[in-house]
């Protein structure tokens, strides 16, 4: 017999223990954590929801959608009941749904905050989606917001859950590449039309907030420093009407206090499969592909003729079952999450510079 949280504190408010109720699991024993989606699109419903589904420790709780039928049929999918379906405007009730403990929001990322700040306000938990939001200040927002609520904020950068991201980290901090000299990167695929990711209200800008973040945050993740200097440049190749409000390609350097220099570049102009290069005083380590879903790849060479080789065998969704149930640790245990508000923020900061870096050389 399994009872809910709601259930259980009534029976003690009532005097009755657990050793009164054999056969009852106390609350905090094998406990999950319910996740309410909010938006259902391709990587709610194509990714991280089939990962909570194979989950021992997270499960889909409620469902937020301005469809209501294409939350129903997703409900009927994952044993959601017809009264834990909400839609944006009705989202706040989730406050009064004792079975969402957190929320897991795959927006466009300009409602990212706002519906970061709502399920604080609802006391709720959040895991939000890559980039954090489209401005510094909602950022500090949502951090703010999740503070005063006294609840767990964790931005979805699921690569840094992944074992062979973490062994190369664990490599260059051990020294096996020697003193790092350079980061190449790189991330980009060809955009079709009418996507809300060259919409800038929606989307706040274009590849770099979309798949250059990767590079960016992997160039933190692999120095372990935070950049001292950037400069970048974007440009828009293709005339065909795409490209009206964000860029192109977006190219820049950043300079780490350690003296490493990283070059990365992103583009919605064509396929330019994610991958970075570490060069080091003591070899290269090559991580391609790096940031898709499945087949991550480490491999590399160090001048001692030791090889560098790593493909974990994990096929997709497992990133995303690692990066919820990263989550759900973090709020059984109330432990702070790796990639914190903190880590996105710094992310939005460092974007926000290298666009300013790019306006200032327009000729
Ligand atoms: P998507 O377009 O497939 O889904 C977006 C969802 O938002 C849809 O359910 C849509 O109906 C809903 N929505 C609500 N209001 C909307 C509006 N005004 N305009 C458009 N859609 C609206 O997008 P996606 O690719 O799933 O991306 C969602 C978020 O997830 C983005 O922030 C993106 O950066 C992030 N993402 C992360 C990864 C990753 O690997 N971590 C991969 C892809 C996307």
């Amino acid at each position: 017999m399994k009872i809910t949280r709601r259930e259980f504190s009534r029976l003690v408010a009532f005097g009755i223990g657990t050793q009164l109720l054999p056969g009852i699991r106390a609350f905090g024993e094998d406990r999950t954590i319910g996740y309410c989606i909010v938006g259902l699109g391709r990587i709610s419903m194509q990714h991280f929801m089939p990962a909570v589904k194979t989950s021992k420790k997270s499960r889909i709780t409620a469902l937020v959608s301005g469809h209501r039928g294409k939350a129903e049929r997703m409900a009927a999918e994952y044993g959601v009941p017809s009264r834990s379906i909400y839609s944006y405007e009705n989202y706040d009730e989730i406050r009064n749904n004792p079975d969402v403990d957190a929320v897991y929001i795959a927006l466009p990322n300009s409602m990212h905050a706002e519906y970061t700040i709502r399920a604080a306000k609802a006391a709720k938990h959040v895991l939000c989606e890559k980039p954090m939001a489209t401005s510094v200040e909602d950022a500090r927002a949502m951090i703010q917001a999740c503070e005063s609520a006294h609840k767990k904020l964790m931005i979805a950068y699921r690569c840094q859950y992944e074992p062979a991201h973490l062994r190369a980290i664990a490599l260059i901090r051990e020294g096996k590449l020697g003193s790092i000299q350079s980061i190449e990167s790189a991330f980009g695929f060809p955009i079709a039309p009418n996507e809300w990711r060259l919409d800038k209200k929606l989307a706040g800008g274009g590849p770099l907030m979309d798949v250059g973040i990767y590079c960016l945050n992997a160039s933190r993740y692999v120095t372990g420093e935070e950049p001292s200097e950037l400069a970048g440049f974007s440009s828009v190749v293709d005339e065909d009407g795409r490209f009206a409000q964000v860029e192109e390609t977006l190219s820049w350097t950043m300079k780490f206090p350690n003296g490493t220099l990283a070059s990365c570049t992103c583009t919605y102009g064509s396929s330019m499969p994610g991958y970075f290069r570490v060069r080091g005083s003591k070899g290269t380590m090559i991580m391609e592909p790096a940031f898709n879903y499945d087949n991550v790849h480490l491999s590399g060479q160090l001048a001692s003729g030791e090889k560098l080789e790593m493909a974990p065998d994990e096929p997709d969704p497992v990133q995303f079952l690692r990066e919820a149930d990263y989550m759900a640790d973090c709020i059984l245990q109330n432990q702070e999450p790796k990639t914190s508000g903190q880590e996105g923020l710094r992310d939005m900061e460092l974007m926000a510079q290298i666009y300013q870096s790019c306006e200032k050389k327009r000729i």
